[in-house]
């Protein structure tokens, strides 16, 4: 029969690393690590394109220079991580519409500014909606419809500008965001917190406690313990398992559980909204974009809600590069997903050549993620509607029996964001921890009775 372990982590991501950290830290080091891809790092992955390291996955450190300070921020610094302060405050005054023509800045300024005052009041009708004072209602906001009210929308929310929401992220941290532009990608940081309690050389990790590859189908679970069932038939036990695999994969069937979610747990996880947000990197053999940081982002106003709208260059992250990157979210991101990467690069030239006129030259390599057909992610974060209920996201993130949940929709203030997953992966651990002592405390009680 299998050996058992204490603990069985699903999932290698920054929760799951996080937590197999904290175990080991507190002395509880026969762990296994089950991850289904060829690598550790999950939805913070860099990938080479056109000479440099470009992050598929999260590219930012969001909440930085705030009242308090940013875990990740932590890592960052003293890995000395590359990062570059993203300023987005010009990005309104580069509005291009379909002749390519930029948007006069008091216009631009002005349509923002009303984009903002709509969004702040439709929030304040949800929560007096919400809390039933219907004194406090106000004529719902009119719903964008130009182009550029309609880009702006876009920015707004699913960009997530920090001005409209009060997202605990930029409440709690701060205001700013800084892209990491790493030639070690921002999994370096993982790797890095990997290095503690594993074994590594020459930057790898060799320790038979991590295993790729292995794809978790099946979690038996009982009063006396788990065991987790691979794809390729390894039969794994083990006192715990926690779980960090994404909201989408937990809705999907990939994984299941025997007996099954209880119908709370089930719900909640159902309730979740998944965001699937994508960025598309195009590589040129020349520049012909406005250059200067007060260029970086760009928005392409177009009738269509989120069509090739949010523009980066990368001169200041990586000079010289002549790489450009375009963000699709949502339905956008799930058809472009369905078609041909060639299909999308000509879509990608047209809006390009829409904004800077016929005479630019064709981009000569594309990269398009496809976090929503990844069967181990099924999407980019959990959204949670702002005003959502709080049993949904505690019903997410209770255990069930032996099996505890982790991933960054099971942090209540940070889900979304590499910190939420961080600084889940810590929770669920201490939570862990709590009640492995608490089990020995009932052992040592029972034993003393007889
Ligand atoms: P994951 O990283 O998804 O880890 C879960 C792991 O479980 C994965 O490695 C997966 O392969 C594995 N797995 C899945 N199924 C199985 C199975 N059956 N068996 C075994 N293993 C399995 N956050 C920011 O802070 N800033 C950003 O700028 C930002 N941008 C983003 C852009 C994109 C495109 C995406 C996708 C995400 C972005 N995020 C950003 C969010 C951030 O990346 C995540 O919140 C965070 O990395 C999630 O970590 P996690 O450990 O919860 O999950």
């Amino acid at each position: 029969s299998p050996s058992r372990s204490s603990v069985i982590i699903v999932g290698a991501g920054i929760s799951g690393i996080a937590a197999a950290k904290v175990l080991a830290e507190h002395g509880i080091e026969d762990i296994v690590i089950l991850e289904a891809s060829d690598r550790i790092g999950g939805r913070i992955r860099k990938e080479n394109f056109g000479g440099v390291s470009v992050e598929l996955g999260a590219g930012w450190i969001a909440g930085v220079g705030g009242k308090e300070s940013n875990p990740v921020w932590e890592l960052a610094e003293k890995s000395n991580l590359r990062t570059y302060f993203s300023d987005y405050s010009n990005a309104r005054y580069n509005i291009y519409d379909r002749s390519g023509k930029i948007f006069p800045s008091g216009i631009a300024a002005d349509s923002y500014k009303k984009a903002v005052d709509s969004a702040i009041q439709k929030l304040k009708n949800e929560e007096a909606d919400r809390v039933g004072d219907s004194s406090k209602m106000m004529e719902p906001p009119p719903t964008p419809k130009t182009p550029i009210e309609l880009a702006i929308d876009f920015i707004l929310h699913d960009f997530e500008m920090a001005e409209v929401e009060p997202i605990s992220t930029y409440v709690d941290f701060g205001e700013r965001e800084f892209l990491v532009a790493d030639e070690r990608g921002y999994e370096y940081l993982l790797y890095k917190m990997a290095e503690d309690f594993l074994f590594t050389s020459e930057g790898r990790i060799l320790d038979s406690r991590l295993k790729l590859n292995k794809v978790v189908r099946e979690l038996q679970h009982s009063r006396s313990g788990v065991t987790v069932i691979t794809e390729d038939g390894c039969v794994y036990e083990a006192n715990y398992v926690i779980l960090s695999v994404s909201i989408g994969v937990l809705q999907s069937d990939l994984i299941a559980f025997n007996p099954p979610l209880p119908r709370w747990k089930s719900e909640a996880i159902e309730k979740c909204d998944l965001m699937v947000y994508t960025k598309i990197f195009l590589k040129f053999p020349y520049k012909f974009w406005p250059s200067g940081p007060e260029k970086e982002f760009f928005i392409y106003a177009h009738e269509r809600r989120g069509y090739y709208t949010f523009w980066q260059h990368m001169d200041s992250a990586y000079p010289g590069s002549n790489i450009l990157v375009v963000t699709l979210t949502n339905g956008e991101s799930k058809r472009v997903e369905a078609q041909s990467d060639e299909e999308t690069l000509k879509e990608a030239m047209g809006v390009l050549r829409d904004m800077f006129g016929p005479n630019i030259p064709y981009a000569t390599d594309i990269l398009v993620p496809c976090w929503w057909n990844n069967r181990f992610q099924r999407g980019s974060y959990s959204n949670y509607p702002i005003i959502s209920n709080l049993q949904v996201v505690h019903g997410i993130k209770a255990p069930v029996g032996r099996i505890f949940f982790t991933g960054e929709h099971t942090s209540e203030k940070f889900n979304g964001y590499v910190h939420g997953g961080y600084l889940s992966g810590i929770d669920t651990s201490k939570a862990l921890l709590e009640e492995i002592r608490k089990e020995k405390e009932r052992k040592s009680e029972s034993q003393t009775l007889l």
